[in-house]
């Protein structure tokens, strides 16, 4: 089945349980000040579920664009490195506003993988919620009962709050939630270790494919739970995983909504895709073909990279991708834009959008590349310079004044001279820069002209670092933590 035809299945499926199918919403949002982007499915219908807005049908179905490199679910520093996490993916869902419930949600789910797809029953489990104590939240006795009459008990799996309560952001609507994971390892795998053991241990062949969040509650802004109006059900497969398995691949990236496009990059690189998980070429490959995407379909939306806000993001993936290609596939010269044809080609007849503004994408990308990639020439030079004397000075942190000069007098990113640094074995440290940049400031204070920076402000840094929030000014990102 190609990744076309199991798209229209899923909405087929769908419309013949009465939902209506709906396109997706802009990846980019511009009215929610909570949140930049769709991370998921039910974004654009959190109104619906606050009881702002009517609903436009009881039951929908559509697959939604997420993008998930900010706020609550930031899965940035995955991509490239795993096979199936990425920026930009296509989530699947089908909702039930103030319809059905736990019962038929759990029933189309199955019916819709195990009948129409021909998923063998064997290689699902399926997780519930707990429960949780300090929330007052009891454990999902009703989804549990009705997974009952799918499965077998031994395949359903209590889960925590992390897993198995689903939370669009630090507020909004949100309720316990089921998850689907299938088992796609080698009967010799399986029988070697249990499945059920590897559900969400972020294990490639072991994956999460389909979350059913049962919308009960809305998180208010003092982080304490109320109960919404009325009832719903909000789903999202991840559409890209869901293909994985009904191709019989053991990657994303090996199905056909990336090798188009994996083809061309070894078609203009002239490097060749092994699949391999630590290979850099290899990690580099990924991160290209799955950031194209994001920015592209950012781009389309009508969000154009920037130094502030959404468009900062934006343009911090395309760098990213940019730097991956340079430094791992040594391509020193624009190429990204050349992939834009090929996502138009492939995704087009679904999402006329990227169809329509393909040439304008093209072109943005292109001269985005064109200015970062002098950036990059003189930064990496001097980048690989520092490191050599810090190791050969027996040092494990590079020195702050020289990364903060990188930054302040040569525009390149710290956050790129720490990954380059973390590559080999050393550090930067975030306090040193953090003096740097205060020293700067102090500096510049007498200076009346507002400075604008091309890069990152780091406010704070630890383990718990998840990615990028927007403050106060345009042109500051700070870094934030991960509330669990
Ligand atoms: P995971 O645990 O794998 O990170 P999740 O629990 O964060 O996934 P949900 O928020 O439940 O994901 O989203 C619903 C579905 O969307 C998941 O079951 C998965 O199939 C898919 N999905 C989530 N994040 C990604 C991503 N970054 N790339 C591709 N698919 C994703
Ligand atoms: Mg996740
Ligand atoms: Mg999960
Ligand atoms: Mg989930």
């Amino acid at each position: 089945m190609t990744s076309q035809e199991i798209r229209q299945k899923f909405l087929d499926y769908f419309k013949s349980k009465e939902h209506l199918i709906v396109p997706s919403a802009p990846i980019v949002l511009k009215d929610d000040p909570t949140l930049m982007f769709s991370n998921s499915g039910m974004t654009q219908f959190k109104d619906f579920f606050l009881g702002y807005k009517t609903p436009t049908a009881p039951r929908i179905a559509d697959t939604q664009k997420c993008l998930r490199v900010s706020g609550k679910h930031n899965d940035l520093d995955d991509v490239g490195r795993d096979t199936y996490h990425h920026t930009m993916f296509e989530m699947l869902g089908n909702w039930s506003f103030g319809d059905y419930f736990k019962k038929e949600a759990i029933a189309f789910a199955w019916e819709l993988l195990t009948e129409v797809y021909g998923i063998p029953k064997e290689n699902l489990y399926v997780t519930i919620f707990e429960g949780d104590a300090s929330e007052n939240l009891d454990r999902d006795q009703d989804a549990y009962d009705f997974w009952k009459s799918h499965i077998s008990e031994d395949r359903i799996i209590n889960g925590n709050k992390k897993d198995n309560f689903w939370e669009m952001g630090e507020s909004g609507p949100c309720g316990p939630c089921s998850e689907i994971h299938i088992d796609l390892r080698t009967p010799e795998e399986k029988a070697a270790v249990p499945g059920i053991s590897l559900v969400n241990q972020d294990h490639p062949q072991v994956v999460e494919v389909w979350n059913l969040v049962f919308m009960e509650f809305n998180r208010k802004a003092d982080k304490s739970l109320e109960k919404l109006p009325a009832q719903h059900v909000d789903t999202g497969m991840g559409f890209e995983r869901l293909c994985m398995a009904l191709q019989g691949k053991s990657s994303n990236y090996d199905t056909d909504v990336f090798t188009p496009l994996i083809s061309k990059v070894e078609e203009l690189s002239g490097k060749k895709y092994t699949g391999i998980l630590e290979d850099e070429k290899d990690i580099a490959i990924r991160v290209v073909v799955d950031h194209i995407r994001a920015v592209s379909f950012a781009i389309a939306d009508g969000q154009l990279p920037s130094n502030g806000g959404a468009g900062y993001v934006i343009r911090r993936i395309l760098r990213r991708g940019i730097s991956y290609s340079y430094r791992f596939l040594d391509m020193k010269e624009p190429f990204l834009y050349k992939l834009v044809a090929v996502l138009q080609e492939q995704m087009g007849p679904f999402f006329p959008e990227i169809e329509k503004q393909g040439k304008l994408v093209a072109e943005v990308i292109k001269s985005e590349e064109d200015s970062f990639l002098k950036t990059i020439e003189n930064g990496l030079i001097r980048v690989e310079k520092l490191i050599q004397q810090t190791i050969a000075n027996n040092q494990k942190v590079l020195p702050s004044e020289d990364v903060f000069e990188l930054y302040d007098t040569y525009g390149f990113p710290d956050d790129l001279t720490r990954i380059i640094a973390e590559e080999k074995g050393l550090t930067i440290s975030e306090a040193g820069f953090k003096t740097q940049m205060d020293k700067q400031k102090l500096r510049s204070k007498a200076d009346s002209a507002q400075k604008v920076y091309d890069w990152v402000i780091l406010e704070e840094r630890d383990e718990n670092f998840v990615g990028y929030d927007q403050i106060e000014s345009e042109t500051y990102i700070t870094r934030y933590r991960k509330v669990e």
